[in-house]
């Protein structure tokens, strides 16, 4: 039985372990894909203190080597259902194991939002990109798109202007919602194009992506694209801990700063609840405070 298991292992995940560890408890970090989570997919991460600048894959090695420094065991799974009975958590698996646990810190974060176009689903992998860090590369020398106005939508075309010939960024507003300073790198970069009050209204290609219709200040256009990395922002995947939580609309864990759920002896932490910046950092601050608020909680019982 561990004292604490941990769904989920980016950076506020992480984090928890670390904190938890080094209270004397006995700790397991499930993650279904990769360790280190969503910063995995930056290329460059620089507003996180101590790092002048760092990848992402880089950041997410150094987190989870400091977790298992420490003792975290880890496991690659993918957690399908919890059950509290008698002071006692149960985690069941896809791949049918199951672990047992005092207290649960929920730390999954959220996935990329789907853009909602006609045959979005059906082209992923044949133009259609979530992941530019994933998958740029297969796109060098083409031209491609990027939709969205956020720091990742910035960062995907920063970094497919290094290496895809022409780029064009979609956004439905006039201006970003990203840092000014990745805007201006941007605009410097002469293989870059801002397609501003734009939506993409539909995919053309049969089997592989050839270009968008957009619709653009009341007009339509096309543009011959052979790629579209879509960065319109997250989702939460809290559904199967949804029993024990409350939820808000959009699917967010509903908690306060101290990470606290509903749930006595379930904790969350990170870009799965509701909170106003989701960051590198406040991703971290949430590890911590969970953690301790879920060793307090096994202290007790
Ligand atoms: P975000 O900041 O929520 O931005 C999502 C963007 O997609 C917005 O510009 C939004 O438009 C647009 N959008 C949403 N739904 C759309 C739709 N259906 N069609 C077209 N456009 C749509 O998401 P994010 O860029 O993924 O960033 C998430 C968080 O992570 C942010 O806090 C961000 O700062 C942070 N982040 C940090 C780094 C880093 O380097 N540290 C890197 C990446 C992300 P509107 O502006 O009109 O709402």
């Amino acid at each position: 039985m561990y004292d604490i298991i941990i769904i989920g292992g980016g950076p506020a995940g992480l984090t928890a372990a670390v904190y938890a560890l080094r209270a004397g408890k006995r700790v397991l970090v499930i993650e279904k894909n990769a360790f280190g989570g969503q910063i995995t997919w930056s290329p460059r991460v620089e507003n996180f203190p101590g790092y002048l600048s760092v990848s992402g894959v880089e950041l997410g090695d150094k987190l989870l080597e400091q977790a298992m420094e420490q003792g975290a065991d880890t496991e690659l799974e993918e957690v399908t259902a919890v059950y509290f009975h008698e002071n006692s958590w149960s985690v069941k698996c896809e791949s049918g194991v199951s672990f047992e646990g005092k207290a649960l810190v929920l730390a999954t974060g959220a996935r990329p939002r789907m853009l909602g176009v006609e045959r979005e689903e059906e082209l992923v992998g044949s133009g259609v990109c979530y992941c530019a860090v994933c998958d740029g590369a297969f796109y060098a020398g083409r031209d491609v798109a990027v939709c969205g106005g956020g720091n990742s939508a910035l960062q995907d075309a920063l970094l497919l202007s290094e290496s895809c010939s022409r780029v064009y960024l979609i956004h439905r507003r006039e201006a970003f919602r990203g840092e000014k300073k990745l805007v201006e790198a941007l605009a410097a970069r002469e293989n870059v194009e801002f397609v501003l009050n734009a939506r993409v209204e539909s995919l053309l290609g049969e089997e592989e992506l050839t270009g968008l219709v957009l619709e653009q200040n009341g007009e339509r256009r096309k543009l011959a694209v052979e790629g579209v990395f879509i960065a319109v922002g997250h989702q939460p995947d809290n559904g199967a801990f949804a029993e024990y939580l409350d939820l808000d609309r959009t699917g967010y864990a509903m908690s306060g700063e101290d990470c606290r759920t509903k749930t006595p002896g379930l904790f969350v932490a990170g870009d799965c609840r509701t909170k106003s910046v989701r960051q590198l950092t406040t991703a971290a601050a949430d590890g911590a405070v969970a953690a301790l608020a879920a060793c307090e909680y096994v202290d007790g019982i």
